[in-house]
């Protein structure tokens, strides 16, 4: 027994939830598209369960969330799905693909088939199980993945009031969370083995602004070290980190950051695997002309590279590879290869960041690092090809993304240092 569909979404997050939006623009009929995902609401922005979601103060809750929210697009409810005809299977893990066969099978023993699948099976977040900490499954430790995990933390807050909390990794998960939870009025020690938080992006003089900052909001940075065990009470709750340094932090929570695994486990030995994602090409075909791949899942070219291959894990990547691999299902010929600038963005506490292109070659640093409005440039060749800028305003990363995509060319640095976002207006 099972169902069939022409079109099948793998995955309800953020690619799905666009996916589903163009084809809703395109026309889709009823019965033809059906979503499955293993989460028990129907797709959302994900960002908001780090932001919005955490607030001690009128929190964002779903509905307010779902797909589309501030994009002054119609917002994706459970009822837009009923009302365009596609079927949602919500609650529902896909545990076995055949691309030759074009089913799926669900972990209940399901059979679903399809003409064309799309795949936006995301990444989940990596467990501390998985670099050698055992015990870690204690009821107040969090990660941060996906719905039910930003309902877990959220309950742990609201009994830490006043207390400690140790936030594990310095990347944007870690930074999020743990102005999330000064915010909640708990004190918060970040770890992480880096020199400096979110490495793979910052530079040491950006990180200092905002590691300056969030000391001057009381949390406690613990660098260049990792943590290597728990003390647990009779309960199983942690009551203290400890660190491969010897440093012991007792605590009442833990939040985890430590990276995230894209779920390609399903169709590996099947479809081409680059860079950890499917390989897709500039129309977010696999290597299977029946599938395409969207989203943190898919690794795809980016022209703007020189076609080079790559994986995003970020939001505006997730929406438009979606809607351009339905617009190549649908319309083939009215579209061309993907083209595409990286963009990146975060907001912590009052501060908030952009970042577009490639953080490689020499970094050119501008602005007023004490006061706020501050970022960089990446130059490689003689060309931008990376620009990163905090506090700016949206004719700012307007014009930053401008100069990455136009890959304005560096005669002098000193020029750049001192125009910064008005470089791109003077040049
Ligand atoms: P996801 O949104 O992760 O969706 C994947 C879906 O597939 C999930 O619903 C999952 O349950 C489902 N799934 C997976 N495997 C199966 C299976 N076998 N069967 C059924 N269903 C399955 N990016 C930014 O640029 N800026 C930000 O500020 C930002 N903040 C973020 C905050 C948080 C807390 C998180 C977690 C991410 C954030 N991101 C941010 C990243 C951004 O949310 C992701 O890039 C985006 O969600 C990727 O979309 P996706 O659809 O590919 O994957």
């Amino acid at each position: 027994m099972g169902r069939a569909f022409v079109y099948v979404i793998l995955g309800g997050g953020v690619a799905a939830g666009y996916a589903a939006l163009e084809f809703a623009r395109r026309g889709v009929s009823a019965g033809e598209l059906c979503i499955i995902s293993e989460e028990s609401v129907a797709p959302y922005e994900r960002p908001a369960l780090s932001k919005g979601f955490l607030l001690p103060e009128a929190p964002t809750r779903l509905p307010a969330f779902h797909t589309c929210v501030g994009s002054n697009k119609e917002r994706l409810t459970p009822k837009w799905y009923t009302e365009q005809g596609i079927e949602l299977v919500l609650g529902t893990r896909v545990k076995s693909a055949d691309v030759k066969r074009k089913t799926l099978t669900t972990a209940a023993g399901e059979t679903i088939s399809y003409k064309i699948l799309i795949i936006a099976t995301g990444a989940r977040a990596l467990k501390l199980e998985e670099f050698g900490v055992r015990e870690s499954d204690a009821e107040n430790i969090c990660y941060l993945r996906n719905f039910a995990d930003a309902t877990k933390l959220v309950s742990i807050i609201q009994t830490c009031n006043g207390g400690n909390a140790v936030v594990i990794g310095g990347g944007y998960i870690g930074m999020e969370c743990a102005a999330a939870l000064v915010t909640n009025r708990i004190k918060v020690t970040m770890v992480f083995p880096e020199a400096h938080c979110m490495a793979r992006l910052f530079t040491p003089k950006i990180a200092d602004f905002y590691e300056t900052y969030y000391e001057s909001k009381g949390v406690h940075f613990i660098k260049g070290t990792v943590l290597s065990s728990f003390e647990n009470d009779s309960d199983g709750k942690v009551t203290e980190v400890m660190l491969r340094d010897g440093t012991r932090i007792p605590t009442n929570m833990v939040v985890v950051g430590i990276g995230i695994r894209p779920n390609t486990g399903l169709f590996e030995g099947q479809l081409a695997i680059e860079k950890g994602g499917i390989k897709v090409n500039g129309r977010m075909q696999t290597s299977n002309s029946s599938v395409y791949a969207v989203g943190d899942v898919a690794s795809f070219p980016v022209k703007l590279f020189g076609s080079d291959i790559r994986r995003l894990e970020h939001v505006d990547s997730a929406r438009k590879t979606a809607s351009h691999a339905v617009s190549a299902i649908i319309a083939p010929e009215t579209i061309s290869d993907f083209d595409y600038l990286p963009f990146f963005y975060s907001r912590v506490f009052t501060l908030s960041w952009q970042f577009y292109g490639d953080s490689v070659g020499e970094v050119i640093h501008y602005g007023d690092f004490i006061a706020g409005r501050c970022g960089a440039y990446w130059v490689d060749k003689g060309r931008i090809v990376g620009a990163f800028l905090e506090g700016g305003d949206r004719d700012d990363y307007a014009a930053i993304a401008e100069a990455v995509k136009l890959k304005m060319v560096v005669k002098e640095k000193g020029e750049v240092e001192e125009l910064g976002v008005e470089f791109v207006s003077r040049a």
